[in-house]
This record gives structure tokens, sequence and C-alpha cells, in this order.
């Protein structure tokens, strides 16, 4: 297994076709968080290799958006099926730099494979459309367009699949890329440079660029060859990139922070609203932007619910996400750590109570307990700010309208949860939540299938679905006059 892991583990850059290190000839440590043992390198690349980089991609791009849709289609089959039957050694190589458990890390892998799978299928459907004329002797056409090289940042949580949501929808459109994964996660970015080359996409199409953050991403917002930015972070790094692309005027597309909700009313049925709790709360030990940040529970079944999630949340198994069994793993850093630290010492302070965890676990390192805290007051930090870690604060309400209200009473916009079993009030709650996505009576929602995407300051277009190659497209306008019709 790790033999099939290393083929994967490239300790460079990809450019047009190669695969190189930084002019500097500088690198960055790459930690497994379950050990914090150094695993290897890679560049510390900055502007000079970002703009061959980008250069790269523009010449790829005039022969790659002449070849048809169906060609690109079967270039996309193959990559979904060297991704499949690499599965294991890409899940493996995901856990050693961000930490998962290797199931869930398998789990993501397919998730990668399923969208380039969606979109090798999409990109056979882009259609344009013949208009009635005003005109008799005139034809209107309206035609899509891919929108040249675009440039692809992602975050450390999905290094995988955040990738995939991008490239399947740019390569099938017929755009170019250059990416740019997370610094501590960079291994399954530059994985998709070793799939793309073997399975036969040409030099330039997808270039995979790691290192200095703010200078790779000035250049990729501010070179007039990128035509659009893709970007899944933090909403603060989110609206710098907005305004630093502002003045070649690109297309972009935001994948921002969360600060889910998850509403359980008295009427639900609390054995399935705890067990979607689990996976919205602790999948990826807490840290995913669709996570529940909040719970807002009923009074009615309020400590029954606490005390269910309490015991559920006590029988995770914490550990190296390698180890079998394993259903939570580290937090990506000591920073991360001292966060959550921080935000329990916070809602203590404020009289919450710590029904479950609470503390640093006894593996040491970056480990922490699944932690529940009742008694959780708006007053208190994660009412406003993302928790990013396995921390469930769970608050009381009394009425649907307060509990709406205190949903809604967020910056952020991307994804909420509610449990009812009142068909009336699942229209009425769907209805009035302000979120890109709402999951009734289910904690996991995701699918390549749907739009994904958030609201507000979480975000700006959607990634998956239809909708998830518009984006990647020019709409053009064609009038055919002078017909003599
Ligand atoms: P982050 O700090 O914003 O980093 C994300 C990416 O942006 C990384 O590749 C990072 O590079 C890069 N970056 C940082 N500063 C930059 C700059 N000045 N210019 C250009 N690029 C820059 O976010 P994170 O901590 O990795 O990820 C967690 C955040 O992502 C959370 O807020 C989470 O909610 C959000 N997220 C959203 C979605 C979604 O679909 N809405 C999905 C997953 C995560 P370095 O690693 O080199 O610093």
């Amino acid at each position: 297994m790790l033999q099939k892991t290393s083929h994967f583990m490239r300790q460079a850059n990809f450019i047009d076709g190669a695969w190189v290190n930084a002019d500097s000839g500088q690198t960055i440590d790459v930690v497994n968080p379950a050990s914090g043992q150094t695993i290897g390198t890679v560049p510390k690349a900055g502007t000079a290799e970002t703009r061959r980089a980008i250069e790269a991609a523009e010449a790829a791009f005039h022969s790659w958006k002449k070849t048809s849709a169906d060609h690109r289609a079967k270039l996309l089959r193959k990559l979904h099926d060297a991704i499949m039957d690499n599965q294991d050694a890409l899940a493996e190589l995901l856990v050693m730099e961000q930490g998962k458990s290797f199931a869930e890390a398998k789990g993501e892998v397919g998730m990668s494979a399923a969208y380039i799978l969606w979109y090798a299928e999409e990109g056979r459907r882009v259609y344009g459309d013949v208009v009635p004329s005003p005109w008799a002797d005139r034809r209107i056409l309206v035609t899509k367009e891919p929108v040249g090289v675009i440039g692809a940042i992602t975050p450390w949580n999905f290094p995988s699949s955040m990738l995939a949501r991008k490239l399947g929808p740019a390569l099938a459109s017929g755009c170019t890329a250059v990416a740019k994964p997370a610094s501590q996660t960079p291994y399954s970015g530059l994985a998709w440079g070793v799939l793309c080359e073997e399975v036969g996409f040409p030099k330039g199409v997808v270039n995979i660029v790691t290192g200095a953050a703010s200078e790779i991403g000035d250049e990729l917002c501010q070179n007039p060859l990128v035509r659009k930015i893709t970007f899944t972070g933090s909403t603060e790094v989110g609206k710098t990139l907005i305004e630093k692309t502002a003045g070649t005027v690109k297309k972009v597309s935001m994948e921002l922070g969360g600060n889910a909700p998850f509403l359980v009313f008295d009427d639900a049925d609390i054995d399935r609203a705890v067990e979607g709790a689990i996976a919205a709360k602790y999948r990826n030990s807490g840290q995913t932007c669709v996570c529940t940040n909040r719970f807002f529970v009923q009074a009615g079944v309020y400590e029954a619910f606490v005390e269910k999630l309490s015991a559920a949340a006590e029988r995770l198994k914490v550990g190296p996400g390698l180890e079998e069994g394993t259903q939570q793993g580290p937090l990506i850093d000591e920073k991360a750590v001292e966060k959550v630290e921080e935000l329990i010492a916070d809602a203590t302070s404020k009289g919450g109570k710590l029904a479950a965890g609470g503390s640093r676990h006894a593996l040491g390192g970056t480990f922490f307990q699944p932690t529940v805290i009742s008694n959780a007051t708006p007053d208190m930090r994660f009412m406003k700010e993302e928790i990013f870690g396995p921390v469930a604060p769970v608050f009381r309400f009394e009425t649907e309208e307060e509990a709406v209200k205190l949903a809604n009473d967020t910056v952020f916009g991307l994804a909420c949860y509610f449990y009812t079993g009142d068909l009336g009030r699942a229209f009425r709650v769907m209805e009035g939540l302000k979120y890109g996505l709402v999951g009734v009576n289910e904690g996991i929602i995701t699918t390549v299938e749907a739009p994904f995407g958030g609201l507000k300051e979480s975000g700006l277009g959607k990634e998956g679905g239809h909708q998830g190659i518009e984006d990647y497209l020019d709409t053009k306008y064609v009038c055919i006059g002078g017909l003599g019709l």
C-alpha cells in the first residue's frame, strides 16, 4: 500500500506537463497531524512560477477548447476510472496529510471521482439556444463557450474533493486550469497532476502550484490571462480575492465559511435527530464548512436530546486516521486546538455546562475529545464564529418563530438542518431559513447531483448539479443578418 501511495506523493509542482521545483529551491514542510512528524516537502513557489503556469494554461487553452465535448468526456471518464482504481492509495495519502479517518478519506476520494464522472456527462449537455427572431431576415443564436484559463484555490479540509468540483466542470467545458492546493495538504492536490498526466490530458491543461499563498493568489487574481477565480476557503480570504480580481473583472466563484444551525423541534424523531447530529457535527473532527456550529433544541425535548447526543459523542472512537475503527482523527494543527479551547472557555465562563468531553484527548498532540456544551446562549462566541472543531453547543428555544430567527442571526448562509415530524412546519421552516443548503430530517446531504453553495457571506455561485458548469462558460449572442428571406 505504501509503495502505491508514494507514487502519488509528488514533492514537485506540475507546470506545462513537467514536474519542477521552485525557482528559489525553497520548500515547505508537510506534517502528519496524527503524529506531528514531517512526511515530506513541497516547493515554495511564488509569482514567477505561477505566471509560467498561467502562460502554459493559456497556450494549452487554444487547442483544448477546440476538442469535442465527447473527447473531453472520454478523458474525464478515464480520469474517474484512474481515481477509483487507486482509491485506497489516494485515501491513505489524504489521511497522512489531513488526519481524517481512512473511511472518510476513502469516501472523499470516491466523491472526487463522482464529480469527475458527473461533469464528463454534463459537459456533453452544454446547450445554447436558437431564439425566435424579431426580424424576418435575421436569426439569433446563443452559444456557450469556455471562459479560458481558470485559477483554483482550495483549503485543507477536503484536499481532494474541493479540487474535483472545480477541475471537473473546468475541463469538461474546455477551460484549462492553474490550481493552488492548501499548504498543509498539498499532496492530494498534486496527485491530480499525476492522474491527469497518466490518463493523457495534454500538457498545460492542468497545472498545480504550491507555495506562498499571497504571491500565487495575487498573480492568479491580477493576471489578465486568467478569466475566472474559483476559491474554497475562509470568508476573510475570499473577500480579499474578490477585491483583487476587480482590476481585471474576472468571474468569481466563492465557497466560503459557514455557521450551520441544526434545529430540533418537539415533534421530531429524537433518535434520528441524534444520528444526524453526530454526522453533521463530528465528521472530519468538526472541520467542515457544513458542520453544525449551533444546535437549537425545543424546550420539550431539550434534556433528552442533550443526554442522547452526549452519550453518542462519548462513544466515538478517537484515533489516528489509519487505525482500524477510528471515527474521529486529530485536528489539523495546534492553532485549531487553541481556538476550540478558547471557545469552550468563553462558553463555560458564560454559564455553559460540559455535557461531554471538553478537553484535549489523552492521545495528546492535536487530538480533542468530542464535546457537547449545554445551556448555550446567544452571547457566546460560537453564535457568530465558525468553531471548526468537535464541539456541539446546544441552545434551548420555545417557539418556531424564535428558532428561525436565531438560526438566521448570522452573516453566513451555507448549510442548515432541521428535524420535525410536521409537514406544514417542514415547509414553513425550510422557506424561512436563509441558507443555500437545507437538510430536512437529514444530517449529510452533499451529493454531486445537487447544487452546493452558500448565500450571504458564505459565497457566490454553485458547485455540483447542472448549475456547477455555468460559471465556467461565457454566453455569446450571435445575430446573423442579411439572410434575404
Ligand atoms: P483559508 O485560510 O482561507 O485557506 C484556503 C486557501 O486559500 C488555501 O489554499 C490558502 O493557502 C489560500 N490562501 C490563504 N491566504 C491567501 C491569500 N492571501 N491569497 C490567496 N490564497 C490564499 O481557509 P482554510 O483555513 O484552509 O479552510 C477553512 C475554511 O474554508 C473554513 O472557513 C471553511 O468553512 C471553508 N470551507 C468552505 C467550503 C465551502 O464549500 N463553502 C468548503 C470547505 C471549506 P495556504 O494553505 O498556503 O495558506
